[in-house]
């Protein structure tokens, strides 16, 4: 039962690694493109005096942004999903019922420590336990 939701986490987070290096590279190719523009503008600028518009120069706008936003997708790649921080949550939470179960000393399964024989193989839990 486990299985098909780790298969589904390590999608997500192969998803997540995929758009974060594509944000990334769309940035970095915003602003180059957008600095290259630039690049050309200041030359023409500072040499003949026949200005091209810097008509890329946009590119900056959306390459900028872009940066945070595919280092956020990153980090969510690299960090632990949601999903599994509510699964540590809950093995967090778990402790304090643990203390109240008693190993069954037959068949080692868990069993409330107020039960008097194991549910699982009829075993006298106190039996063993209590020497
Ligand atoms: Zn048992």
């Amino acid at each position: 039962m486990e299985e098909p939701q780790k298969e589904r986490l390590r999608g997500k987070k192969l998803f997540f690694r995929i758009l974060g290096f594509v944000l990334l590279a769309a940035a970095v190719g915003c602003i180059i493109g957008g600095f290259v523009s630039f690049i050309g503008f200041m030359s023409d600028f500072m040499g003949d005096g026949e200005t091209a518009r810097p008509n890329l120069f946009w590119l900056f706008f959306i390459g900028f942004p872009l940066i945070p936003v595919s280092a956020i997708v990153l980090t969510m790649s690299r960090t632990r999903p949601s999903v599994s921080r509510t699964a540590q949550a809950a093995v967090r939470v778990r402790p304090p019922f643990a203390r109240y179960e008693t190993t069954c000393p037959g068949c080692s399964a868990p069993n409330p420590e107020d039960n008097a024989f194991c549910s699982h193989c009829g075993k006298d839990l106190h039996k063993d336990t209590a020497i």
